[in-house]
C-alpha cells in the first residue's frame, strides 16, 4: 500500500466514523413509528396514562393507535350511547386525558374502532337484532361453533340501510371525532367474517333484496319481463351485456336458504358457468368500501382535517374474495394503510416467514400506490407463539383437567428451551407430570411466566430482525401490535433501539 493510498483510506475511514457517529445521535429515520394499544395497557387514572405515554415517548413512538370501540363496548363517557360504555369509563374521560398527554409529547392519536364486530351481549345487538348479518339458515355469527366453542363476535350487516352502519356506527364515530382532538379514525374489522365459512354472510332480508338489484338480475321497472334477446353469437356468455333476467319467475316464493343458494351457486345463464358467486363477492367488497367512503364524508363535514387509517389483510385480491375487503378501493377515503403482516399470517419457519414478508411488502407497495401512507403492521408477541402457545395450552389443560398425555405433548414442544432458560418451571412441570399435584399451583406458575416471559426464553432479536426486514423494503412506517405484548414480552428496549435509529 503506498502512502497516498493509505492517507486516502485513513481519511475515508475517519469520514465514515464521523458519519456513523452523527447517525447514532440523529433523529429517528423511520417517519411512521406507531403502536396498536388497548385501554387496559394505559389504566384508568391520569397517573397510569402518563406512565403509559412516557413509555411510548421513551421508545420514540410518534403515533398511537388506541382502541376506543371493541366488541366489549366503547371507552369514552358518551351520553348518547351510554349503554355501550364499558363500566370503568363512565366517569373517567380516558380519551381526553390520553390525547392531551400524547399531544404534549408530539404523539399523534388514531382512535381505533372495531367496525362491524360486536359482542354477543352488546347493547346494540340487544336493541337491534335485525341489524345482524345472517347466514343462509337465518342465523347470526354467534350461533356458529369455532374450535369447539361458540363464536364470540356478533357480526353486523355492513350493507343494510337503514341499519347498523348508518344508524349506529357512523354516528358513533362522528360523536368521537367531534368530541375529541383526535388526529385520525382507525378502521379495524372493516370486512366480513373470515374465520367462519367466509361465504355465508350476509343473507339478511336486506341483502337478499339488494344483491339482485346491485348486480342487475332483473329490471325493477319490468320485474316480470323475461328480457330475452337474440342469441346470435356462438358463445353463451357472449350475450351478457343485454342483461338477461337472472332471477327465476317465482323468486319471491324461494326460501332464504334457496335464495342464498342461487345467489352463490347459480349461473348468470341457465346452463352456463355457475358464476353468480362472483357478483356476491363483488357486492360485499363494494359495501365495505362504500362504508369507508360514507364515514369519511360524514366525519369530514364535522371535522375537515381529520384523517383515516385502516388495519387490513395482507393481500387485497384474496381478501376481496374471502372477506369483502378489497382495500385498494379504500384509497380515497383512507390515508394510512396498515396491512397486518403478522407472523401468524405466514406459513413456514421464522426465516421463511421473513422472505414471505418481504415479498408481501413489495406487492403491497404496488397495490397501495394510491394511499399517501403505507405503514406495515407487525405483531410482536406473536413472534413468540412457538414458545408461548404450548405453555398457554398446558395451562388450560391443567385448569380444565386435561389428560397427562395431552399435557406431555404440549410440554415436549418447549421442554428443551425451558430446561435451559427456565429450569424452575421445567422442574415443576416434570414433577406435575410424574407425580401429579395441584394443577392450580402449576397453572398459577404458568400465569406468572406467561405474563412476563424471560428475555432468554423469548429472544428480542427476533422482533428486531422482523422490523429490519420491514425497513429494508423501503416503506414509510411501521405499526407494532401491541403495547401489551411488548410489555409482556419485555420487548420495549428492542423497539426503543429500532425506532431510535
Ligand atoms: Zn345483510
Amino acid at each position: 500500500m503506498n502512502k497516498a493510498y493509505a492517507a486516502v483510506r485513513l481519511a475515508l475511514g475517519l469520514a465514515v466514523a464521523v458519519l456513523a457517529g452523527s447517525e447514532a445521535t440523529a433523529a429517528p429515520t423511520l417517519k411512521g413509528r406507531a403502536v396498536w394499544a388497548s385501554p387496559r395497557d394505559a389504566g384508568t387514572t391520569e397517573e397510569s396514562v402518563v406512565a403509559f405515554v412516557d413509555q411510548l415517548a421513551k421508545a420514540h413512538v410518534n403515533t398511537l393507535v388506541m382502541e376506543v370501540k371493541t366488541s366489549a363496548g366503547i371507552f369514552w363517557p358518551s351520553d348518547r350511547f351510554a349503554p355501550a360504555v364499558v363500566a370503568e369509563y363512565h366517569d373517567f374521560d380516558f380519551p381526553a386525558v390520553l390525547i392531551r398527554q400524547c399531544h404534549r409529547r408530539r404523539i399523534a392519536v388514531h382512535a381505533w374502532f372495531f367496525d362491524f364486530a360486536e359482542g354477543a351481549g352488546s347493547s346494540v345487538v340487544q336493541q337491534h337484532p335485525e341489524w345482524l348479518a345472517l347466514s343462509p339458515d337465518g342465523k347470526p355469527t354467534t350461533a356458529e361453533i369455532l374450535r369447539g366453542r361458540p363464536y364470540r363476535l356478533a357480526w353486523m350487516c355492513p350493507a343494510r340501510r337503514p341499519g347498523y352502519t348508518d344508524q349506529w356506527l357512523i354516528p358513533l364515530i362522528k360523536e368521537f371525532a367531534q368530541r375529541y382532538d383526535v388526529d385520525a379514525i382507525h378502521h379495524d374489522y372493516v370486512r366480513y367474517p373470515g374465520d367462519l365459512a367466509p361465504d355465508t354472510y350476509c343473507f339478511c332480508d336486506y341483502c337478499l333484496e339488494q344483491i339482485p338489484k346491485y348486480a342487475g338480475y332483473y329490471s325493477p321497472a319490468h320485474p316480470d319481463h323475461a328480457l330475452l334477446a337474440p342469441m346470435d353469437r356462438p358463445h353463451l356468455e357472449a350475450h351478457w351485456e343485454r342483461s338477461p333476467k337472472v332471477l327465476p319467475p317465482n323468486w319471491s316464493e324461494y326460501t332464504r336458504e334457496m335464495k342464498s343458494r342461487l345467489l352463490l351457486e347459480g349461473g348468470f345463464f341457465p346452463g352456463g358457468h355457475r358464476d353468480l358467486d362472483y357478483f356476491f363477492y363483488e357486492y360485499r367488497a363494494h359495501q365495505v368500501a362504500q362504508f369507508t367512503r360514507q364515514v369519511f364524508e360524514e366525519v369530514r363535514k364535522a371535522k375537515p382535517k381529520i384523517e383515516f387509517s385502516a388495519a387490513v389483510f395482507k393481500n387485497p385480491v384474496q381478501s376481496g374474495r374471502f372477506i369483502g375487503q378489497d382495500w385498494r378501493r379504500f384509497a380515497p377515503w383512507v390515508q394510512y394503510l396498515m396491512p397486518m403482516d403478522y407472523r401468524s399470517h405466514y406459513a413456514g419457519d421464522f426465516a421463511t416467514h421473513l422472505d414471505l414478508l418481504a415479498e408481501s411488502i413489495q406487492q403491497q407497495k404496488v397495490w397501495a400506490a394510491d394511499f399517501p401512507h403505507l405503514w406495515i403492521g407487525v405483531a410482536a408477541y406473536q413472534l413468540y407463539d412457538a414458545e408461548r402457545v404450548p405453555l398457554d395450552r398446558l395451562r388450560r389443560l391443567a385448569r380444565e383437567g386435561g389428560s397427562a398425555s395431552e399435557m406431555k405433548g404440549e410440554f415436549e414442544k418447549v421442554a428443551v428451551r425451558l430446561e435451559k432458560y427456565a429450569p424452575d418451571l421445567h422442574a415443576a412441570i416434570v414433577a406435575q407430570l410424574r407425580e401429579g399435584g395441584s394443577a392450580e399451583t402449576l397453572a398459577a406458575k404458568l400465569d406468572a411466566f406467561l405474563s412476563s416471559m424471560p428475555a432468554d426464553y423469548a429472544p428480542p432479536d427476533r422482533l428486531t430482525k422482523t422490523l429490519e426486514t420491514v425497513r429494508a423494503q423501503g416503506v414509510e412506517g411501521v405499526v407494532i401490535f401491541s403495547t401489551g405484548g411488548l410489555t409482556a414480552g419485555h420487548l420495549w428496549e428492542a423497539v426503543e433501539a429500532f425506532f431510535g435509529r
